[in-house]
């Protein structure tokens, strides 16, 4: 038996004015996949990532989630959104709540869990990623490292389907970046399926399933880790990959 794709993107098209920044992507993701992409900057990777959760919308194409096509009108993107976490570069946390407040606000505002349960799971979430002690912390008085650790635990407490990654550690200080790579892979282990941009290249030879490259709105090229870093096709491929390994 063949798993089920998870996430089904056909014909994906997006343009800002006159720019058109995506131009016509079909991607299928399977559930507990790794996907991370690559590219150079301004190819559209944080687009992508944005328009494949409706937070833009398509200007052309569908995005099958679950079976469903949220990119359609009719669809009620927040109910599916939910299942959908996303990790920034900036970690956007809340300034003003702690970061267990932070981890229940949104399971416990869209009715999710009660207070009792979200604190629960905001709980075991933080221990997950190596921040018992930090509970009642407020997010000024962490680290870079530490601050985007608890929004990957944020993310995961409305229990998503997949977890989206924008350059998550593309902010960091060096000595952060393997703490917040390390709670990532772990999530990868555990099977959560995870589409993630990076610079990352180590990673992405460690932890991807599928490395997709992707340059100026289009896809170059896609495939295992080992063929595409090793051996890459396409000349462009090949350039990026002199460029930054
Ligand atoms: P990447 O993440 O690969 O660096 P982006 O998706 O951020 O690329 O940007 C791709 C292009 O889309 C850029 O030319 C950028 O200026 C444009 N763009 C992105 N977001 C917007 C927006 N909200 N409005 C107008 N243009 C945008
Ligand atoms: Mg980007």
């Amino acid at each position: 038996m063949t798993t089920p794709n998870l996430i089904e993107i056909k014909g994906l098209h997006k343009s800002f004015g006159k720019n058109e920044v995506l131009k016509g992507l079909d991607i299928e993701i399977k559930k507990g996949e790794v996907v991370v992409m690559i590219g150079p900057s301004g190819s559209g990777k944080s687009t992508f990532l944005r328009t494949m959760n409706l937070l833009e919308t398509p200007t052309k194409g569908d995005v099958y989630f679950e079976g469903t096509n949220i990119a359609d009108k009719a669809t009620d993107v927040f109910k599916h959104r939910e299942k959908m976490g996303m990790v920034f570069q900036q970690f956007n946390l809340f300034p003003n709540l702690t970061v267990l407040d932070n981890l229940t606000l949104a399971p416990v505002n869209t009715g999710k869990l009660t207070k009792e349960a979200a604190k629960e799971v905001a709980i075991a979430l933080l221990a997950k990623v190596g921040l018992s002690d930090k509970v009642e912390a407020y997010p000024q008085s962490l680290s870079g490292g530490q601050q985007q650790r608890v929004a990957i635990a944020r993310a995961l407490a409305m229990n998503p389907d997949v977890m989206l990654f924008d350059e998550p550690t593309s902010a960091l200080d060096p000595e952060m970046v393997g703490d917040v790579l390390s709670v990532m892979k772990n999530l990868a282990k555990d099977g959560m399926t995870m589409v993630i941009v990076t610079h990352e290249m180590g990673f992405a030879k460690e932890v991807a399933d599928r490395v997709i490259f992707m340059a100026d709105g289009k896809i170059v090229e896609s495939g295992e880790p080992k063929a595409l870093f090793d051996n890459p096709k396409e000349v462009r491929t090949q350039e990026f990959l002199a460029q930054v390994l």
